[in-house]
């Protein structure tokens, strides 16, 4: 069954549909076959057997109910003459019609022998009755007929034609037989062409669906590799390689998103602008691999202070970072910043060539606000600048923060050392 894997589904779905067509109008054919079959048995069953009999039985009920009873009753007087007459002519008309119907049907070998003594046993009987007739044309008194002649002419012409109805209904039932036989045959054959064509239907559809459950596996697998192959592609583009930090480009989204999150609900926004102090002379006195560590370790502080979902920390540049806060109220936002101060302090990453302190410190600009319709994003980054300008005019090592984002120039509402 390779040929069904090499097809594509579109193919293996009309593969299908087309072994499903050519199936059944395999079966309607055999079906029609079959059944036309077993319509001639039942047509040489029926006009072979039963009309045969059915002929013979009025030929004889012509006799005894007509031809005999008309010449009992004329003897009796109990008909004219030309009712005597009428009654003998349409009766043996009768028997003769029905005779040559009964002698066009086909017959078997060895019947016809038979079949013509009763034809002459007929005639000579039909002839006897015409005597009958003529002498009554003849003007002879019906009284004078010998009933016991006409009965024995009866019985033996009765005896004649029921030995051959016995024979036809002998017949009859043979064939009955031969047409149950041919039936139950039939039924066999109509059976197992179906059955080895739902059989083989079955058999294909299987390996069709089983091609097709596989595909169907494969592209799910896909997929999911697609899926989790473009969201680490995402994540990288998200990402800053030497920190593991969100990148400015996630920053970019971020942003806009919580700020208008923010508008919606009234809710704090606070933005954090950082700068290592000194960093260029730290690169200088350690070099550029000492300080890229050191940004990694002043990373690991911002991870670890900053657990919750809602907050954001991004490398925005060389040793500049953001963070962004929400539903963080002007108090919680000064802890932050001046836990993140401690932190990188704590570390004790020396730095000999600060001007401020023995280990690597850095400077916070914190920008926080209640935000409304009129909260301008571009100012909340401005400020969060200038406040970090502050910082870094104040000695370094610390944090400034402002409450008023206003357009107007900032009037810086608080400023903090840390
Ligand atoms: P201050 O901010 O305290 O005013 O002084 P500074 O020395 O930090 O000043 P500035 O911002 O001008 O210097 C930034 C320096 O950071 C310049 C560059 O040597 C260093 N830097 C920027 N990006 C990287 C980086 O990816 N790796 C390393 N090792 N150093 C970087
Ligand atoms: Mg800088
Ligand atoms: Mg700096």
């Amino acid at each position: 069954m390779n040929f069904i894997e090499a097809l594509k589904l579109k193919s293996k779905l009309f593969f299908i549909f087309i072994i499903i067509t050519v199936g059944l109008l395999f079966i309607g054919i055999m079906g029609a076959i079959n059944l036309n079959s077993m319509k001639k048995n039942l047509d040489s069953l029926y006009f072979g057997s039963f009309v045969p009999v059915i002929e013979l039985n009025t030929i004889l009920q012509t006799y005894h109910g007509n031809l005999a009873s008309s010449i009992y009753k004329a003897k009796n007087m109990q008909i004219t003459p030309y009712g005597v007459k009428l009654q003998i002519k349409l009766s043996i008309n009768t028997i003769e019609r029905e005779w040559k119907n009964y002698e066009a049907h086909f017959k078997r070998n060895g019947e016809a022998e038979y079949v013509e003594y009763v034809a002459a046993e007929i005639k000579d009987t039909n002839r006897y009755f015409y005597t009958i007739l003529e002498a009554i044309e003849n003007g002879h008194d019906a009284k004078d007929l010998v009933m016991s002649n006409v009965e024995k002419k009866i019985t033996h012409i009765h005896e004649v034609v029921n030995k051959l109805i016995d024979y036809e209904v002998e017949v009859a039932k043979y064939e009955r037989k031969a047409f149950l036989n041919v039936y139950g045959s039939i039924l066999l054959k109509v059976g197992s062409i179906l059955g080895i064509v739902i059989f083989s239907v079955m058999i294909i559809s299987f390996y069709v669906f089983k091609s097709i459950q596989s595909n169907q596996t494969a592209l799910e697998i896909a997929t999911k590799k697609l899926k989790i192959a473009n969201k680490k592609l995402e994540n990288a583009s998200y990402t800053d390689t030497l920190t593991g930090l969100h990148n400015r480009r996630y920053f970019n989204l971020i942003y806009d998103r919580e700020i208008k999150r923010a508008k919606r609900n009234h809710s704090y926004i606070t933005f954090m602008m950082l700068d290592i102090d000194y960093f260029k002379q730290y690169n200088d006195t350690y070099g550029h691999i000492e300080g890229d560590a050191a940004l990694k370790s002043v990373a690991k502080v911002f991870k670890d202070i900053l657990k919750r979902p809602s907050d954001f920390v991004f490398r925005l540049g060389g040793e500049e970072f953001g963070i962004l806060l929400t539903e963080t109220p002007e108090s919680n936002s000064t802890v932050v910043a001046s836990n993140i101060c401690d932190a990188i302090k704590a570390r004790e990453i020396k730095h000999a060539g600060s001007k401020v302190n023995n280990f690597l410190t850095v400077s916070i600009g914190v920008a926080c606000c209640i935000a409304d319709e009129a909260l301008n994003e571009e100012v909340l980054i401005s400020r969060a600048d200038e406040m970090l300008y502050s910082a870094k005019e104040r000695g370094r090592d610390r944090y400034s923060i402002t409450t008023n984002i206003s357009v107007a120039t900032p009037h810086v509402a608080e400023e903090t050392s840390a």
